[in-house]
C-alpha cells in the first residue's frame, strides 16, 4: 500500500507519518529528511539541495525524483510505503505514477492534512527536530520529556534553519502555488482524502487511521477543486469534504501492533 501524505509545511506530515508507519508497519519515506541526511553525509546532491532549501524553494524535480525513486526501489518498500513531502509538483506526481505503474503498483490514497496558515506559522516557529532520528517535537504542543533531548534516542534537538520566519513565508507561498494544485490530480483519480489537521495530534491520527481502515469514500472526482486566484496564501478548499470518519476508540491508535494488512 503506497500512501501519500500531503500538507503544507508544518501541517503535521512527519508527525503523523511516524505514528502511522508504526501502526501500519510500513516505511516512512520523507523527502526533506533524505535531503538533510544527504547533506550530513556531504553527498553532492545534498549540497546542491541545500542551496534551494535555505531559500525555502523547491529542489529541482530531476534531483528530487531520482532520490525518491531510488529509495522506494529498496526492498523494505516492496509492499508499500508512506510518502511524506513527495510529490510536491504535478510533474513529480505523474512520474511517480509512471514508475510505480511499470512495477504493477500504484498509489492507494493521498491524504491531505488541512491546517490554517496562522497555525502553520506557529507550528513551524516552535518545531524542533532530533538530529539523530529526525523525530519532530514542538516547544509548546509536543515537548520532549527532557529538555532538548529526543524521547526515542536521546539525540540532540535542533531548530531547522529554514523554519525561520522569512523562509517560512516563502515556503508557504510555494506550497499554495506549486503543491496545492496536485490535490486536484489525486481527486480526479478518486484517491484524495482530506482530514482536519487543526486538532490534537492523536485526533488527527485517529481520523487518518479511520479514513484508511474504513476505506472512507474518497473525494468525488466530478467537480474540480477551486483554488484562490489571488495567491492570497490561504487555501479555500472548503468545498471538498471528507465523508465523516467514524471515530475509533482511543486505544486503537497506540494499541498492539497488528500484522501488516495494508
Ligand atoms: P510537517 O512534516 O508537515 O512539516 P511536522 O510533523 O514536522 O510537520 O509538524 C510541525 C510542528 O507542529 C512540529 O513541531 C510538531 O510537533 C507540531 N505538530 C504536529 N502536529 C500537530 C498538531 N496536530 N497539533 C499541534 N502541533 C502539531
Ligand atoms: P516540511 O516538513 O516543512 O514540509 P520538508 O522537510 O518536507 O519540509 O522539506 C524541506 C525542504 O526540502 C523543502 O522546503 C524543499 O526545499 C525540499 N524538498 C522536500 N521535498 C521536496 C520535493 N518533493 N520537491 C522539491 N523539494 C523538496
Ligand atoms: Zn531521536
Amino acid at each position: 500500500m503506497y500512501t501519500i501524505i500531503l500538507g503544507a509545511p508544518g501541517a503535521g506530515k512527519g508527525t503523523q507519518a511516524d505514528i502511522l508507519s508504526q501502526e501500519m508497519n510500513l516505511p516512512h519515506i520523507a523527502s526533506g529528511d533524505l535531503f538533510r541526511q544527504a547533506l550530513e553525509a556531504r553527498a553532492e546532491f545534498g549540497l546542491l539541495a541545500k542551496s534551494y532549501m535555505d531559500k525555502g524553494e523547491l529542489v529541482p524535480d530531476e534531483i528530487t525524483i531520482r532520490m525518491i525513486l531510488e529509495r522506494i526501489d529498496q526492498s523494505d518498500c516492496d509492499s508499500g510505503s508512506l510518502l511524506d513531502g513527495f510529490p510536491r509538483t504535478l510533474h513529480q506526481a505523474e512520474v511517480l505514477d509512471q514508475a510505480l505503474g511499470k512495477q504493477g503498483k500504484s498509489i492507494d490514497k493521498a491524504i491531505y492534512i488541512e491546517v490554517p496558515s496562522e497555525e502553520l506559522v506557529k507550528r513551524l516557529s516552535g518545531r524542533r527536530l532530533c538530529r539523530t532520528c529526525q523525530t519532530p517535537y514542538h516547544i509548546v504542543n509536543s515537548p520532549p520529556k527532557t529538555p532538548d533531548r529526543c524521547d526515542k534516542c536521546a539525540g540532540e534537538l535542533y531548530q531547522r534553519s529554514d523554519d525561520r520566519e522569512e523562509t517560512v513565508r516563502n515556503r508557504l507561498n510555494i506550497f499554495f502555488a506549486q503543491t496545492l494544485p496536485i490535490l486536484d490530480y489525486y481527486k480526479k483519480q478518486g484517491k484524495l482524502i482530506k482530514v482536519n489537521g487543526n486538532q490534537g495530534i492523536q485526533d488527527v491520527t485517529r481520523e487518518m487511521l479511520s479514513a484508511l481502515k474504513h476505506q472512507c469514500q474518497p473525494e468525488q472526482s466530478g467537480e474540480p477543486l477551486r483554488f484562490p486566484s489571488t495567491g492570497s496564501g490561504r487555501a479555500s478548499v472548503a468545498e471538498f469534504t471528507l465523508s465523516e470518519a467514524k471515530a475509533l476508540p482511543q486505544n486503537d491508535i497506540r494499541g498492539e501492533r497488528r500484522q501488516n494488512k495494508w
